[in-house]
């Protein structure tokens, strides 16, 4: 994976605010307000911060939970994944493997065949419809 490495200054100019928080600070969205907490439509959500291909819309499902929930990410290598111990609770934080950008968090209760829920905010996604 190419890494991409900007300053934070940098990044405030690109991103939107809510981006910049979610992304750069690890800021968590609120629950159900996220642009693609219910879109279904078909393709390919890339990381708002670099533009790497992240998530594929097959394996987005509801969950009911508030945020994007995927099965599984687009590929082994594109997400990189780190125990977060902050809040009282040992989660594993989900970050995008080109930018290190923050997407979310994985968790142990998602359907078959993997059984995990990345559950990641709106506002690290783009959306490239197909
Ligand atoms: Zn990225």
């Amino acid at each position: 994976m190419p890494k991409i490495d900007k300053s934070e200054q940098e990044w405030r100019q690109e991103l939107t605010p809510e981006q910049y928080r979610v992304l750069r600070e690890k800021g968590t969205e609120a629950p159900f307000s996220g642009e693609y907490d219910h879109v279904f439509e078909p393709g390919t959500y890339r990381c708002a911060g670099c533009g790497a291909e992240l998530f594929d819309s097959d394996a987005k499902y509801d969950s009911g939970c508030g945020w994007p929930a995927f099965s599984a990410p687009a590929g082994d290598e594109v997400v990189e994944e780190e125990t977060d111990a902050s809040y009282g609770m040992v989660r594993t934080e989900v970050l995008c493997a080109s930018c290190g950008g923050h997407l979310g968090h994985v968790f142990p209760d998602g359907p078959h065949p993997t059984g995990l829920r990345y559950c990641i905010n709106s506002a690290s996604l783009k959306l490239d419809e197909r």
